[in-house]
């Protein structure tokens, strides 16, 4: 099934571990002027994911 918010976690996830892979900077809790909107993109949508998993559970 085509899960539309699943597909953009999962492009925000790889965008953010392809600039932290080639970055200095960024790590776990901290990131460059760069990453910092990346990786917010990126935890926002698996949030939101995580909540919908767990709310399919219920
Ligand atoms: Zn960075």
């Amino acid at each position: 099934m085509a899960d539309e918010l699943h597909q953009r976690y999962q492009r925000a996830a790889d965008a953010y571990r392809a600039h932290e892979a080639g970055c200095p900077v960024c790590c776990d809790d901290r990131h460059c002027p760069v990453g910092a909107p990346l990786h917010g993109t990126f935890a926002r949508l698996q949030d939101a994911w995580l909540t919908r998993l767990r709310g399919q559970r219920r």
